[in-house]
């Protein structure tokens, strides 16, 4: 009888799991599940203590539903990835499998791990999925054979795609014989923070509820509410994407349920958008590996002379730079691991245009600290906001954190909720209280702003220039 292992890695799923489906077609073969923890990659990449409370969750969680289907999860837990690769080998060994069934990792260093995996694997058969994205990439290209370097175009050709042909999502496996019971608790070694279940579902049956609700009644108010972050306005669908207990074709299907015009541009489209940025990050990394050494897509930036201080990182990290909406933001992620997009932006911008911090040192900070930490979207993310990357808004244009608080959280709401110091400040005046305070004669117990926002405006500019002209 055939042996059929799936190595799960970033697919922590049974429904819509390509892999998982692929192994599971011929009726005859055992099939195994396994997961090899690696704590030392992990505090390599300095990966979030929530982002490990999460996975564990949905590791325990995947057991269970594989259980209930009759296929066992083996559990190995190793330093790094050269040492996943040569535990692979063992169990492949000792399990006498046959076939090896995989969703690929479109980062650098895993899939130079899975194709020296593939040749040192010589008896065994190996099948590798594109899972965890709608189009493979590599797909969706320019006229030229080559990977589109702006958002548009991309997204243009991904939707005409995606209109031709919508990628079929596969059901879960039906059960391969008795539930299996008197699971042991899977835990690995590594720092775990509790993360908030009402925010992010801990279960896959959750997750898709989550994302059934968003669909009916989140998507099609989605572009009038997602960039304000007092309102409950986006899917935080984004730590189950991350790890896979959400693949982007169920969203999409969801999507399509509840709103059959988004492809047209009509209700939902705009989260639709979304999903494709994340494709589009995921595709770029994979055309452009040197994205995930963290070189700027954009060579020239390189060359911008970055401040070290230690000061100014520390406030910034810590939500006290004296601009409120920046200090809110890094309150909310250093305290629920995550935050939401607008403030990411407006956060990213602070630390590289108003303090010069390279944006290398923000990626990791934000990855330390993200429930959703991803390398494609966050790297993508901090290019976009520094002006490194591909489709980046130009290093000209710097976000005013004061007015960008104005704008967006109008009434201070989101503010206040974060930063308790300004509870008694008035509405309008809660985007500059040390103005108000002063006028008032009162002290606040908050911070007046760590760098003028228009001195350290033109100091970024001339950084840039510089830069630029060497
Ligand atoms: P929704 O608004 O509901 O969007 C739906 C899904 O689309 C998200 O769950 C996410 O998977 C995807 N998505 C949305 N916006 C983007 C985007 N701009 N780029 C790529 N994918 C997107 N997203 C991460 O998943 N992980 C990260 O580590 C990450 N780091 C970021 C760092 C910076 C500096 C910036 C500007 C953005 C970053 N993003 C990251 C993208 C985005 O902020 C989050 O995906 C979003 O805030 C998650 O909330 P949500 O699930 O409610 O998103």
């Amino acid at each position: 009888m055939p042996t059929h292992l799936v190595w799960f890695r970033a697919d922590l799923r049974v429904h819509d799991n390509i892999a998982l489906a692929a192994a599971c077609r011929a009726k005859d073969a055992r099939v195994l599940g396994l997961f090899i923890a690696t704590p030392g990659q992990w505090q390599e990449h300095e990966m979030a203590p929530r982002q490990a409370a999460f996975l564990n969750a949905h590791l325990n969680d995947l057991q269970q539903a594989l259980a209930e289907k009759g296929i066992p999860l083996l559990y190995e837990e190793v330093s790094d990835f050269a040492a996943q690769a040569q535990k692979v080998q063992e169990i492949c060994e000792k399990q006498d499998v046959t076939h090896l069934f995989y969703n690929y990792q479109y980062e650098f260093n895993e899939q130079q791990r899975d194709r020296q995996l593939e040749k040192a694997l010589d008896v065994v058969v190996c099948q590798g999925f594109d899972d965890s994205v709608m189009l493979p990439p590599g797909s969706v290209m320019t006229g030229s054979r080559e990977m589109y370097k702006v958002f548009t175009p991309f997204k243009n050709a991904f939707i005409k795609r995606l209109k031709e042909s919508l990628p079929e999502c596969v059901a879960a496996p039906s059960a391969r014989g008795d539930a299996l019971t008197d699971l042991p608790e899977l835990t690995f070694d590594y720092p775990q923070k509790d993360f908030d279940e009402a925010l992010f579902p801990a279960t896959e049956k959750a997750a898709i509820a989550q994302l059934r609700s968003f669909c009916k009644h989140g998507a099609a108010e989605y572009e009038a509410r997602r960039d304000f972050p007092a309102v409950d306005g986006t899917s935080r669908l984004s730590a189950c994407l991350a790890l896979g207990v959400l693949s982007p074709r169920q969203c999409l299907h969801r999507l399509l349920a509840e709103q059959p015009r988004a492809l047209e541009g009509e209700g939902g489209a705009v989260w639709l958008n979304e999903l494709i940025w994340r494709e589009f990050y995921r595709h770029l990394m994979t055309y452009h590996p040197a994205l995930c050494k963290h070189r700027p897509f954009i060579r020239w930036t390189d060359k911008v002379s970055w401040q070290h201080n230690d000061k100014h990182l520390k406030a910034w990290q810590d939500g006290a730079t004296g601009y409120p909406i920046v200090d809110a933001a890094m309150r909310q992620l250093n305290e629920t691991g995550w935050m939401h997009n607008r403030l990411r932006m407006i956060t990213a911008s602070f630390l590289v245009k108003d303090l010069l911090i390279d944006w290398r040192i923000g990626e990791r900070y934000f990855i330390s600290q993200l429930i959703d930490g991803d390398l494609a979207a966050n790297n993508g993310g901090w290019q976009w906001a520094a002006s490194t990357g591909t489709d980046a808004a130009p290093y000209f244009r710097i976000f005013n954190p004061t007015t960008q608080g104005q704008k967006f959280d109008a009434d201070g709401e989101f503010i206040r909720r974060w930063l308790p110091e300004l509870k008694d400040v008035p509405a309008k005046a809660v985007h500059e209280p040390w103005a108000w305070a002063e006028k008032q004669g009162v002290t606040l117990d908050y911070p007046r702003p760590i760098v003028d926002h228009k001195q350290a405006r033109v100091a970024t500019l001339a950084a840039y220039e510089a830069a630029r002209k060497d």
